[in-house]
């Protein structure tokens, strides 16, 4: 019988990448003809760029050998995972998910396994009039506050690179959320990079499948709809109420909301759920021409090689004296810089990519680390004013019309306004200005040094054609709503906070895995459902 078997650490040239290549080089590995054998799968791909004067992949593969090969050299056998299998829940009242982003998102999907039909309610817009909205305000420079890149159908990471994180370096859970995304129309390519991302555009024709194998599969999504309450009984949640006045009954809330409600954390503190503080990090968005990053890590024979995509960085700091550090945030190589504020009058930026990462510039946050010392005050929501007095700031410095403010690297080392603003991918304009008035001295201060330091292990990295643009203040949410390792508010039972908003995740992936987790959690360790009739009891 013919056997599968796992050959590790094949070398092909960028030049030569593709199915051929790899089936040679297995063969050639093996010590047999390639007509013998079949690729099963590719299990890994890393790109080996150290040597400038030849790049290569290196792989992994699962491979199909004829039924008489000689194992002399031992490789490993393969074999798929076992799928999971779900043991339905018992049938009761629907559990509620509030928030459409990755982590609602997975959170639906996850019930739906176990034969639960989730009530979603989603605060923004279903995917095609959010997206027409946020197009609209950077035409029309009209912010809809319930409609923006943090709000609507998908949540905030539609509008983003979709940078996640690899399968080997992350648990089961992240290989279940790339599956899920394969599933539903990312290419099956990032179960091996090193490196997935999926792009905005792709990210949009998936979470349009979603919401649909939601809807097909039982689940309802309530578009316009916002968490304004919570219903409770004695120390358990026992229902939300929506826009004010609509009631639902539900022992089991998913609260999904992301890290930029800052309204709905104020209902929360109301309501008495305990909320600490959390470092939040804050900071620019640094802008280069992507030729020049290309030219950085890839060197002149690669620089303009198409088929390696744009190239990625990361840069750390730390000041020794104080102890605070500064670091290369969200990367969107061959991206653009975008306005992803939420509230009036409060400028937010972030950065996004396409799926074929092809802009002409490369952008990543430099941000730095905050910690709730510097917020002022002891109050669990000091965060959210932290931040707000800087995006504030920012809107007045781009001039009240959601232009960004933005200035030259080279000039903000030197402490002095841009005559002249570098080229940049901003849609909605940049006003020159002084970066150094939106922060508090201290991330002006580890900014600069950050910057020299860098200069020295990079000079083109801080050259003449790099522009920052500020504020980048959303990177996560400065407050945690303390949970139990039964993912349950510690205070309020059958409220599980999830995702980025609860503070205990970060990012696409590990908000849809924490999703994951908190399904698993209330499924297998005594979930509160409704044995009958409505009162809620735990069972
Ligand atoms: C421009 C941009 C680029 C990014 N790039 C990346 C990237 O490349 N890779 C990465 O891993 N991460 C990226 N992120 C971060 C990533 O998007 C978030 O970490 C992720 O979306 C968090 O998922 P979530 O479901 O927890 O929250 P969110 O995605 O924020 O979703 C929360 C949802 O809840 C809804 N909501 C909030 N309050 C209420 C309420 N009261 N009632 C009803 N609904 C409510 C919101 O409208 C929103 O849709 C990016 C973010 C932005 C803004």
């Amino acid at each position: 019988m013919a056997r599968e078997l796992r050959i590790d650490g094949l070398l092909i040239p960028v030049e030569k990448d593709g199915a051929g290549e790899y089936l040679k080089a297995a063969a050639r590995r093996l010590g047999i003809p390639a007509a013998g054998i079949g690729v099963v799968r590719i299990l890994a791909k890393t790109p080996v760029f150290g040597d400038r004067r030849q790049f290569y992949y290196e792989l992994s593969l699962a491979v199909r050998v004829p039924a008489g090969y000689k194992n002399k050299e031992n490789f490993p056998r393969y074999a798929a995972k076992p799928v999971m299998r779900y043991k339905p829940a018992p049938a009761g009242p629907r559990p509620v998910v509030i928030g459409f982003g990755p982590a609602g998102m997975f959170a639906a999907l996850e019930l739906i396994e176990y034969g639960l039909k989730p009530l979603i309610f989603e605060r923004g817009k279903k995917l095609e009039e959010r997206h027409a909205d946020v197009r609209r305000f950077i035409k029309e420079r009209k912010l809809v506050p319930e409609s923006n890149i943090q709000f609507g159908e998908g949540g905030a990471g539609t509008y983003s690179d979709g940078k996640l994180f690899s399968r080997r370096k992350n648990t089961s859970y992240a290989g279940k959320v790339l599956d899920t995304f394969i599933k539903f129309g990312a290419p099956p390519e990032i179960s091996y990079v090193s490196k997935p991302h999926l792009g905005t555009d792709l990210l949009r024709r998936i979470v349009a499948n979603i919401r649909n194998h939601i809807l097909a599969r039982g689940g309802e999504i309530h578009y316009g709809s916002k968490l304004t309450d919570i219903l409770v009984s004695g120390d358990a949640a026992a229902g939300v109420v929506i826009n004010g006045s609509a009631e639902y009954l539900s022992p089991a809330i998913y609260l999904a909301i992301g890290h930029s409600a800052r309204d709905t954390f104020e209902l929360l503190h109301k309501k008495g759920i305990t909320l600490e503080q959390k470092p939040v990090s804050v900071g620019v968005r640094v802008e280069h021409p992507a030729a020049t990053i290309n030219l950085i890590r890839y060197g002149a024979k690669y620089g303009n090689f198409p088929g390696i995509g744009a190239a990625v960085y990361s840069f750390n700091y730390t000041n020794r004296r104080t102890g605070r550090g500064a670091y290369t945030f969200c990367m969107c190589p061959g991206g653009e810089v975008v306005n992803a504020s939420s509230e009036e009058g409060l400028l937010a930026l972030n950065g996004m990519s396409c799926a074929a990462r092809d802009s002409a510039f490369s952008n990543a946050a430099i941000a730095v680390t905050c910690v709730p010392a510097d917020y002022g005050s002891a109050h669990p929501l000091a965060g959210f004013k932290f931040q707000r007095g800087i995006e504030r700031k920012a809107f007045l410095a781009g001039g009240g019309d959601w232009r960004t403010p933005a200035q030259n690297l080279s000039d903000f080392l030197r402490g002095r306004r841009s005559s002249a603003l570098n080229r940049n991918s901003c849609a909605m304009g940049t006003r020159s200005a002084d970066l150094a008035g939106l922060f508090p001295a201290f991330i002006t201060g580890t900014l600069r040094s950050a910057f020299k330091q860098w200069k020295k292990e990079s000079p083109l990295f801080v050259a003449d054609d790099a522009l920052l643009m500020g504020p980048e203040t959303r990177t996560t949410s400065p407050v945690r709503i303390r949970r139990g390792k039964n993912f349950m508010s510690i205070n309020m039972r059958g409220l599980y906070p999830i995702g980025e908003g609860s503070g205990y995740s970060g990012g696409i992936t590990s908000s849809a895995a924490d999703a994951l987790k908190a399904v698993e959690a209330a499924m297998n360790r005594g979930a509160t459902y409704w044995a009958s009739g409505s009162d809620p009891v735990i069972l």
